[in-house]
């Protein structure tokens, strides 16, 4: 058959037509999610592995369908670069999130804890500071109990715009963390280069620490020490990400790695469940 060759003309690809649709329905669950209030986030907590307490939250997006429950970061967010709402999706969300973070702080034991919020690299215009700063005031927050997150691509460019905003952002107070470590290029380099202190090291070197291949769980201890170590002379905080089991935390433990989190310590949650949570472990 003639149509069905290499060559033949398609009007029509079933696979993008329905790729598309998707797309088209996550802009309109964003609109209508920012005009209706869908978005929140939940707090997963950060604990300090010396002690065991939790030293801060980080603060996960989710868009709260009425219909379909809530729906993940991860596309809301793909989506959101490509059509250019993460602006807006992001000072909501930094809104609510500093506002979990106000009512937090009346919980004995929190009144210093940190905020960790996600922030993509088309958030770094010049009006990021002041917008920050505008909403921490608000919520009578010091900006050194606020960590923003980011990621590689934002350094990657090396651009000076957004080298003043990250200076801005540091001379404030605010502390910067660079997420997922180790999983791009010459993340080192980034290091010297920008005001960063705090590294979260990626999920993937957590789970790799009880891997059943005893070589690997060797290798990847080595090089989380030697993170670790870098990460205290340079005086970087170091989180680390995906702790799912006692012996994955206790790993962790015993090379003196700083923070943790994951879902062995906590999952991320609604405000409520985690103010129920903290309430019920308080001594009586
Ligand atoms: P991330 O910043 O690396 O966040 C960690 C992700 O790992 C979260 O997924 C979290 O729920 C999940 N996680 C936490 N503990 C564990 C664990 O023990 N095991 C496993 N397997 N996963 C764990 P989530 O909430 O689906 O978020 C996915 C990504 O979406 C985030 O990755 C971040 O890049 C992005 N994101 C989330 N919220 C925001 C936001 O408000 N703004 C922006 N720009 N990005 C966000
Ligand atoms: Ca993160
Ligand atoms: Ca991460
Ligand atoms: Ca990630």
């Amino acid at each position: 058959r003639k149509h069905n060759g290499k060559n033949g003309t398609k009007l029509f690809d079933p696979l993008m037509a329905s790729v598309a649709q998707e797309r088209l329905k996550i802009e309109r669950f964003i609109e209508t999610g920012l005009r209706e209030d869908w978005f929140d986030v939940h707090l997963q907590p950060i604990v300090d592995l010396e002690c065991g307490l939790i030293v801060g939250f980080e603060a996960l997006m989710r868009l709260n369908h009425p219909e379909h429950g809530l729906l993940p970061p991860a596309d809301i967010i793909r989506v959101a670069e490509e059509t250019g709402t993460i602006k807006r999706i992001g000072e909501r969300v930094f809104d609510k999130a500093v506002a979990h973070l106000a009512r937090l702080s009346s919980l004995p034991g929190l009144e210093n804890s940190y905020l960790a919020v996600n922030v993509s690299p088309l958030q770094f215009s010049a009006e990021l500071p002041a917008s920050t700063f505008a909403t921490l005031m608000k919520w009578g927050i010091t900006p050194s109990r606020i960590v923003f997150e980011i990621t590689e691509a934002v350094l990657m460019h090396h651009s000076p715009e957004v080298r003043q905003v990250l200076e801005a952002l540091s001379a404030a107070g605010l502390k910067i963390a660079l997420d997922d470590f180790g999983t791009g290029y010459s993340s080192l380099s980034y290091l010297l280069h920008f005001p960063v202190n705090t590294i979260k090291i990626d999920q993937s070197f957590t789970r790799s620490l009880t891997d059943e291949d005893e070589a690997v769980r060797k290798r990847v201890r080595m090089l989380v020490t030697g993170i670790n170590t870098v990460a205290n002379e340079l005086n970087c905080r170091i989180v680390a990400e995906g702790v799912e089991t006692e012996e994955q935390l206790q790993a962790l433990v015993s090379m003196g790695v700083g923070h943790a989190q994951g879902y062995y310590l906590g999952r991320p949650q609604a405000i409520e469940i985690i103010e129920s949570d903290l309430g019920r472990a308080l001594p009586r």
